[in-house]
């Protein structure tokens, strides 16, 4: 379905970003990958989803709390291949505090990744798409991007942000043939969730089972985790031609979270 198209995958080093990324590979797209983490276990990540499907698969390890970083990233892919047909916004940071205790650096740079970055890669990324008349445009926000939870305040106000952003660059985009959308996944067993365990654990004074059963999995009727794997298909649909009338949407994929 995507063969020829070549596919920026903020963020794909790991979780969420990785399962996207490794679907596009699957569906025959070229993949630039992007990310932090150890450079041997990132290689290993980019020479695996290369072969396993028979694309080219690059890397580039922009920090993206940096908007130059961000730029470069989408300057970067449009240099290797000439053009860039899907940018998937997707690295993303959570800290969870109380607000009156909210260290202001992490307020900065949750706003500076969760929603800045999407707004410097794809105004990078936006003249390109146009002139090729082909383009889309995939924001992972949040069910907190359409709702709240405690102690999430600089979160919840940055996935809000990105789907007002969502729904502001499908309208600039709808007579090019570029759409944008956002992802709401509610809570995918990532290591982003597991880390958050055990502030969340302080913040409301329960034990770590609890948090799973009682805050995490509480907020998902359907009692299970989302997977990488459900989101990857998600976005290889969106990305498709069938998918060329879908646009400034907000998905929720938690289980009927937003629902209640
Ligand atoms: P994760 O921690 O597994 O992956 C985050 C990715 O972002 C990693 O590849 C990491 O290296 C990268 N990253 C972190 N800081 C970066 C930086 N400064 N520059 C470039 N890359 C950076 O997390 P995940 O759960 O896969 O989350 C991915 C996205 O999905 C995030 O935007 C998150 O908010 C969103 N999300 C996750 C869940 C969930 O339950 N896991 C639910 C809703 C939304």
């Amino acid at each position: 379905t995507l063969s020829g198209r070549v596919a920026v995958v903020t963020g794909s080093t790991s979780g969420i970003g990785l399962g996207i990324a490794n679907a596009f590979a699957a569906a025959g797209a070229e993949v630039v990958i992007n990310g932090l983490g150890d450079p041997e276990a990132i290689e290993q990540t980019r020479s695996r989803l290369a072969e396993d499907h028979g694309v080219a698969v690059t890397y580039d390890g922009a920090n993206l709390i940096d908007p130059v970083g961000a730029a470069m990233l989408v300057e970067n892919t449009i240099a290797t291949f000439g053009r860039i047909d899907i940018l998937v916004n997707n690295a993303g940071i959570q800290h969870v505090s109380p607000i009156e205790d909210f260290p202001v650096e992490k307020w900065d740079a949750i706003l500076a990744l969760n929603l800045s970055a999407a707004f410097h890669t794809t105004r990078t990324a936006f003249a390109s798409m146009k002139a090729a008349g082909w383009g889309r445009i995939i924001n992972v926000a949040s069910a907190h991007g359409l709702v709240a939870s405690p102690f999430k305040s600089a979160y919840v106000a940055a996935k809000h942000g990105v789907v007002g952003l969502t729904k502001t660059v499908a309208l600039e985009g709808a007579r090019h043939g570029v759409t944008c959308n956002a992802i709401c996944p509610g809570y995918v067993w990532t290591p982003l969730v597991e880390n958050q365990i055990e502030d969340t654990a302080k913040a409301r004074g329960i034990s770590r089972q609890e948090v799973i059963e009682n805050v995490l999995l509480a907020a998902q009727p359907s009692r299970k985790f989302a997977t990488v794997e459900e989101l990857g298909a998600l976005a290889v649909f969106l990305s498709s031609n069938a998918g060329q009338s879908i646009t400034g949407i907000a998905l929720p994929v938690d289980g009927g979270w937003v629902a209640q």
